[in-house]
Formats: C-alpha cells, sequence, structure tokens
C-alpha cells in the first residue's frame, strides 16, 4: 500500500496537532505508536496491522528488546525502526486494559502518551503519530481515553520543541467527532 504524506495537508490542524483519519501504518510521520502489549511479540488490532505492514525486522528489534530488559511494564515505550513502513521509527507503548477506572487506568494511559513523547524528542523527532491507545481490545472509554491523550500531548508541546507535531489517528467517525471536540475546546 503507498505511504500517505496527505496527512500534512488533509488533517486538521490545531496547533502544532493533527487529527487523521485512516490507517496508521501508511503515514510518513518519523514515528508512528503502537497500541503493543507486554510481550513485544506482536498482537491484534493496530500492533498485527504495523507487524504485517512493517515486516519481520520490527519483531526482531522487539525480540532483542524483551531478551535485555524482559517484557515491557504498562505505561512504558520503547522504540525500533520502523522496517518497510513509510514512518522511520516504530515507538511501542503499553496501554492499560480497562477495568473499571480504579486500576490506575488514566495515570497509566498518560504514562503511554509522556513516555512515547519523550521517545521521540530524546532522537529528535519531527512528528510523530499515535492511534487510540487502549481504546480497542483494552476496552478504554473512548471519550475518557482521547481526553487524556489531548491533554498529554498539548502539555507535552508546550513544554519542549520536539517533536513538532502531533498527529492523532482515527479509525472511525465517532472518533473523529470526539477528538475535534476535544481538540476545539
Ligand atoms: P488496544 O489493545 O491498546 O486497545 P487496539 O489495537 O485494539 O489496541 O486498538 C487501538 C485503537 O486503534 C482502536 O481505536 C482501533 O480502532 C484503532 N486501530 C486499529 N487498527 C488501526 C490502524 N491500522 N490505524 C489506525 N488505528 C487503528
Amino acid at each position: 500500500m503507498p505511504s500517505s504524506p496527505d496527512w500534512r495537508t488533509a488533517a486538521r490542524s490545531f496547533g502544532r496537532l493533527r487529527l487523521w483519519q485512516g490507517d496508521i501504518t501508511r503515514l510518513d510521520t518519523d514515528a508512528i505508536v503502537n497500541a503493543a502489549n507486554s510481550s513485544l511479540l506482536g498482537g491484534g488490532g493496530v500492533d498485527g496491522a504495523i507487524h504485517r505492514a512493517g515486516g519481520p525486522q520490527i519483531l526482531e528489534e522487539c525480540r532483542a528488546i524483551r531478551a535485555r530488559q524482559g517484557s515491557l511494564p504498562t505505561g512504558q515505550a520503547v522504540i525500533t525502526s520502523g522496517g518497510r513502513l513509510p514512518a522511520r521509527y516504530v515507538i511501542h507503548t503499553v496501554g492499560p486494559v480497562w477495568n473499571g477506572g480504579h486500576k490506575r487506568e488514566p495515570q497509566l494511559l498518560a504514562d503511554c502518551y509522556r513516555n512515547s513523547l519523550q521517545l521521540a524528542a530524546d532522537h529528535q523527532l519531527t512528528s510523530v503519530a499515535f492511534p487510540g491507545i487502549s481504546t480497542g481490545i483494552y476496552g478504554y472509554p473512548k471519550p475518557e481515553a482521547l481526553r487524556i491523550a489531548v491533554h498529554e500531548a498539548q502539555a507535552f508541546l508546550a513544554a519542549h520543541a520536539a517533536p513538532e507535531t502531533v498527529v492523532f489517528v482515527v479509525f472511525d467517525e465517532e472518533s473523529f467527532r470526539l477528538y475535534e471536540q476535544a481538540l476545539s475546546a
């Protein structure tokens, strides 16, 4: 599938934040973020799509990270190359499984965004794209999850020059509208 550079033009802009609807594996941002699981060995949803599109190199690098430091705790993030993806890097982060909201899910989801953005800053990346971490198989309610995503990105960008641009990638219309509301507020 061809890469999609149109996030630069077709995405809706909210300052340094962008909102783009489509398949994150097609984006040629410097990095895309993967909603991984602790094993780092791939899974369903966006994780499966990233490994399928990016090829075996990403999994090899994930295995090497796992061999060095074990499984990845919830809220933490690591970086690999993008393999065959148009993006140069993949930042893998493990979102919390929704358990009613009293198991530190909001803090852990905020950690995912902050730690992923810190890795992007450490690597002096210009653009990074996020899917709705935890909002698929992990069951986090979308309105609450995207409020955390927007808040953490805004706070990080206010304090850092890099990354220059953060793209929120949504698959469905409902998420698009929810982000639009949160970003316009
Ligand atoms: P989690 O296990 O963290 O919930 P999922 O992969 O199940 O992760 O879903 C996270 C979000 O990513 C969901 O909102 C889902 O609709 C979305 N999603 C799934 N595939 C893609 C893709 N190829 N591009 C962008 N978003 C995707």
